[in-house]
């Protein structure tokens, strides 16, 4: 049986990945390439996503995220993300693992995530309702730098300064649930 015959229906069988979603010459190409790749040294880089190295005979670990802009996440192409290189890895047969070292920003400027304020939490002081949080970096989250106390959100000075610098998860539902408060009184 040829590699083909055994990814295409693998691939499709259960309806989340349709056949426009990516050509069975990408699907061929990147399971060469990562039968190619030495096992516990070849690494494999995807450009907005991160690097990944085979940590084994058919697994890979995602060890640094590249995080890529979050425009491109959306309409770039399938292969740019890596929630689907884990479940196109699961239907060829692979399996992907996350310990990731190293984190960039999309201006690959390494994560300033400060390993002894994990949990620490500030509120936009402009009052916009934006939780700002020190989290441990993986892949499924977005990051921010704080810059000169400005809050993403309402872009007003919202943090103090020793904020600057660090990379933080937003938090954005209380915002949220005042736009939808607001909204209902109209
Ligand atoms: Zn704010």
């Amino acid at each position: 049986m040829s590699l083909d015959d055994h990814i295409t229906p693998q691939l499709y069988k259960d309806g989340t990945m349709t056949p426009d979603m990516f050509s069975v010459e990408q699907a061929r190409f990147a399971v060469r390439l990562w039968k190619s790749m030495a096992i516990g040294s070849g690494t494999w880089t995807l450009p907005g996503v991160g690097k990944y190295r085979r940590t084994g005979d058919t697994t890979l670990t995602l060890i640094e995220i590249h995080a890529g802009n979050p425009v491109n996440a959306v309409l770039g192409n399938v292969f740019d993300r890596h929630d689907f290189i884990v479940k196109f890895a699961n239907q060829v047969g692979w399996i992907v693992y996350e310990n990731v070292e190293k984190a960039y920003d999309a201006e690959k400027v390494e994560l300033n995530v400060p390993n002894e304020e994990i949990g620490r939490v500030a509120v936009c002081s402009a009052d916009c309702g934006t939780v700002i949080r020190i989290e441990p970096v993986d892949v499924w989250k977005r990051f921010h730098k704080i810059e000169e106390g400005v809050c993403p959100v309402c872009l007003d000075d919202g943090f103090s300064d020793d904020w600057n610098g660090i990379h933080v998860v937003i938090d954005e539902k209380s915002v949220m649930l005042r736009r939808k408060q607001v909204e209902e009184e109209e």
